[in-house]
């Protein structure tokens, strides 16, 4: 079982701000912004390339859910910025299909 499946069940604390039947939303250990959460499904998904169909209503869910917590974390009005990344070249390190929700400070772009 991957780290975030764990955060996910409760075998591993984490700071969550949000949860659901579907999804939960925790601060990254190592955050890359004054707020950097992470958002996950509860089910394991390896990665975004490994999404079907039927996971329709489940990407819609994360994105609303991902709107609604930067809004919980005061984002709304300043902006901030959503990234999946998804296999080796993007940097993904664990192997379950998160959305980093980044925010409260002036974010580069291109991203590296
Ligand atoms: P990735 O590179 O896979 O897109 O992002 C993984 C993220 O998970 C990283 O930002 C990393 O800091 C975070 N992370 C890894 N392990 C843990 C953990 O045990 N707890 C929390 N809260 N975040 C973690």
């Amino acid at each position: 079982m991957n780290v975030f499946k764990k955060i996910a069940d409760g075998e591993i604390p984490a700071e969550i701000v949000y949860q659901d039947d579907h999804c939960v939303a925790f601060r990254d250990i190592n955050p890359q912004a004054p707020v950097h959460i992470l958002l996950i499904p509860r089910r394991e998904i390896p990665s975004l390339a490994r999404v079907e169909a039927s996971d329709h209503p489940l990407l819609g869910h994360l994105l609303l859910k991902a709107a609604e917590v930067a809004k919980q974390e005061g984002l709304s009005e300043t902006g901030y910025r959503v990234v999946i990344n998804c296999g080796p070249d993007a940097g993904q390190e664990v192997p379950h299909l998160h959305l980093h929700i980044l925010g409260g400070r002036r974010l580069g772009w291109p991203p590296g």
